[in-house]
């Protein structure tokens, strides 16, 4: 996951510092010693995200955040201020100077990695929704405007789960009246507990006596309902190496106590924020303006979208230095689907499989029927292993159960797949598609039922 961002600092040591932590977990670093040439920075430059310091002489960090968040430029831009001492006053100013998150000096690497992935991870999906609202300028994604403009972190749902009744309360008292906050505190009854109750975020506490917090969120996981849902652990300083386990569990990011309540709020917000962005990508399809891009058969994007699309996508991957990846999918032998069965047999299948390629899929990828029985998905940020790992993961859940087309007819449908990575220089789309769709055709030559790789 690679992302460019900015420091800005008036003391070059902590700028230097920063440069270098960062820069050997390769992000892209740029460097400002005053808010003045952050600006100037960031109205020149794609930035993904800001360090901001906060005592500068001249124009100090809480300026600067009110300038970039009232530039519509700018606003999307998340910004960490950095706070020279644990002041809770700085972060109240911070907040309402439009802050996204905080970090102590001298930041601690696991607490600054933590907090910039997780703001990677909200400003990718803000990206996309401004690309597709972008394109939709032509053809009209009026959804992804819409989005844009309204999403915001108010009034969310928000689940704590802690076996202490009483710590429970405390974070509870931080997050209302803002937020609606249930409390669970047996957390083997979290599965019961949260059926239909659409939970924006959930906090977990890490002192759980004789439970596995992990166990709790790797349960949320795997629970279709929660397979999205936000988790921040609530940590003490000894549990840092578990904390580690939990973000590779995909933990979305953690707070350590003492609970600072203003910390707390601009966590929970970002994940809310993340969360709402994600629903409205995947939601951006139901809109009638649409119709014009939308597949009528299987409901995905149709080649027209994707064409238009892909440039934008495959550009903005160029420039940020990011993976992207374009899956090509071909339904096997499907002709003979239609010669036995009746075409209205095969449109059967056609909607099914778009159904269930949706399911594999992460709301920020884009899945489109680029004609008759085949398919495309771009995959952004993608590296080849997790491309990989995703195409035959597509390919299993055609594959591996049958297609109940009606009561008495099931039928073995299998899928060959072509990958194909967009990040070299001067990529056209065209030749992008045309590696994927070599790929394809040998997975084809190979037997079916398969994934294949552009050896480029
Ligand atoms: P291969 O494994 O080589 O891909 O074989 P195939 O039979 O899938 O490929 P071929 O390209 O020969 O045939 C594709 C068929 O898809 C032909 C066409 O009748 C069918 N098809 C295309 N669009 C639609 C559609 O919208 N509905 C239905 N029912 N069938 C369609
Ligand atoms: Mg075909
Ligand atoms: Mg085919």
């Amino acid at each position: 996951m690679s992302a460019r961002i900015l420091v800005v600092d008036d003391i070059p040591t902590n700028v230097k510092l920063l440069d270098a932590r960062l820069t050997s977990e390769y992000f892209d670093v740029l460097t400002a010693n005053s808010g003045v040439e952050a600006l100037e920075i960031c109205a020149n430059t794609n930035v993904d995200i800001i360090l901001l310091d906060v005592m500068m002489p001249e124009m100090d960090g809480f300026e600067v955040c009110k300038r970039l968040k009232a530039n519509p430029a700018t606003q999307h831009i998340p910004i960490i201020m950095v706070t020279a001492l644990d002041q809770p006053s700085d972060r109240i100013k911070g907040l309402e100077a439009g802050a996204d998150d905080f970090l102590t000096k001298p930041p601690d690497d696991m607490q600054l990695l933590a907090r910039v992935r997780s703001l990677v991870r909200l400003k990718m999906l803000t990206d996309e929704l401004r690309s597709r609202a972008q394109t939709g300028r032509e053809i009209a994604d009026e959804q992804s405007v819409l989005a844009l403009a309204n999403i915001n972190s108010e009034n969310g749902k928000v689940l704590i789960v802690d076996d202490n009744e009483r710590g429970a309360q405390r974070l509870l008292s931080y997050l209302t009246p803002k937020h609606q906050v249930d409390i669970i505190t047996d957390p083997a009854s979290v599965a019961m507990n949260i059926e239909g109750k659409d939970y924006e975020v959930a906090l977990v506490s890490m002192s759980m006596h004789g439970f596995d917090p992990l166990r709790v969120c790797s349960q949320f996981r795997t629970l279709e309902q929660t397979r999205n849902l936000p988790i921040i652990l609530i940590a003490d300083e000894g549990d840092r190496p578990k904390v580690v386990r939990g973000l590779e569990l995909g933990v979305n990011d953690f707070i350590v106590r003492p609970i600072e309540k203003y910390e707390l709020a601009a966590r929970v917000s970002t994940q809310i924020k993340r969360h709402r962005y994600a629903i409205a990508l995947r939601e951006s399809v139901n809109n009638t303006m649409a119709m014009a891009v939308i597949d009528d058969l299987t409901g995905l994007y149709n080649r027209r979208y994707f064409e238009r699309h892909v440039s934008l996508m495959l550009e903005r991957s160029v420039n940020q230095g990011r993976d992207l990846a374009l899956v090509m999918l071909d339904i096997d032998c499907f002709k003979p689907v239609n010669d036995t069965h009746g075409h209205s047999v095969g449109d059967l299948v056609l909607k099914e499989f778009a159904q269930r390629l949706k399911s594999s899929l992460r709301g920020i990828d884009l899945a489109c029927r680029y004609g008759g029985e085949e398919f495309v998905v771009l995959m952004p940020d993608t590296s080849q292993s997790k491309a990989q790992a995703v195409a035959d993961r597509v390919r299993r859940c055609i594959g591996d159960t049958r297609f109940k087309v009606s009561e008495n007819l099931s039928l073995d449908i299998t899928v060959s797949i072509g990958v194909a990575l967009g990040n070299q220089h001067g990529d056209t789309p065209d030749a992008l598609l045309k590696r994927a769709d070599m790929a394809l055709y040998r997975a084809k030559n190979l037997g079916r039922n398969r994934v294949e790789f552009d050896a480029a």
